[in-house]
């Protein structure tokens, strides 16, 4: 599913050059659920943020689903990022409407997707919107308003949303670094059903050690570069 082939990004200010990947080569399998693991500054929201389309490797190669991500035109990377993945951030607020209800959170960005046949219309994007917060058990706050309901119940309407196009790879930065042990452990177990029955790849950029533990694969990056790595179940390569 992801390939990538000595990847290196410097990042240039007025006066510093930070290089955040120093050649990073790394394989993701199909139907894989792997973390990335590493102290703050190692370069892992650079990695999944190049993985998403955001950023732009300054060196090295990256293939997705196929696809040569940086010699992409324009108008394919706009696809790729619509099409392909899911984010799921560690805060949401960029992404969310706090005075809409949880239902119209995850509708209104539908509406960018009109092109897909299963959303063209309003009452067909009501419907999948229920579906995909049924999915994630929330539709019992459906019409709750996003900004009365808790942290962890806000990252699962956040996880509905990434899901709206059914996208072949999510990715995650953080998702659980802001909500208590308990709504960790509840996330953790949604990744790995939706892995599971949706076979959605998963990525998910984390310091915590218990969410860690219950992926397939474990990689470790220190200073920009794959530093261990560690098989957590056998199989996954068969599912
Ligand atoms: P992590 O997610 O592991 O904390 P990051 O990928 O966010 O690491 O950052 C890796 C390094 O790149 C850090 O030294 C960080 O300060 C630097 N960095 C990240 N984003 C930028 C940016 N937009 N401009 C300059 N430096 C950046
Ligand atoms: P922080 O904890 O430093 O505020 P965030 O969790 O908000 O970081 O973001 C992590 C990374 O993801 C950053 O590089 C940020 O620029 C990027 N990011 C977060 N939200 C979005 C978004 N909605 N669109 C694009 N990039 C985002």
């Amino acid at each position: 599913m992801i390939v990538c082939d000595g990847l290196v990004k410097i990042y240039k200010t007025n006066t510093i050059e930070v290089m955040a990947l120093q050649g990073l080569d790394m394989n993701v399998a199909k139907g894989e659920l792997m973390a990335v693991v590493g102290n703050s500054g190692s370069g892992k929201s650079t990695f999944l943020n190049m993985v998403g389309g955001l950023i732009k490797p300054s060196a090295g190669q990256l293939l997705v689903d196929g696809k040569d991500l940086f010699r992409l035109s324009e108008k394919q990377l706009v696809e790729y990022k619509k099409n392909t993945v899911g984010f799921v951030w560690q805060k949401n607020s960029r992404n969310l409407f706090p005075y809409l209800s949880a239902i119209r959170n995850v509708e209104v960005p539908m509406q960018f997707c009109r092109d897909n046949k299963a959303m063209k219309s309003e009452a067909k994007r009501r419907e999948r919107a229920l579906e995909l917060l049924e999915l994630v058990g929330m539709s019992h706050r459906k019409d709750s308003l996003l900004h009365q309901l808790s942290g962890g119940e806000q990252q699962r309407v956040a996880i509905a949303i990434a899901l709206a196009n059914g996208p072949k790879l999510l990715l995650a930065d953080e998702p659980t670094g802001a909500v208590d042990q308990k709504t960790s452990l509840m996330i953790q177990d949604m990744f790995r059903m939706l892995n599971r029955d949706l076979g959605v790849t998963i990525v998910i950029v984390t310091h915590d050690v218990s969410l860690a533990k219950k992926v397939d694969r474990v990689v470790m990056i220190r200073d920009g570069k794959i530093s261990s790595e560690r098989v957590m179940k056998q199989g996954y390569l068969d599912r």
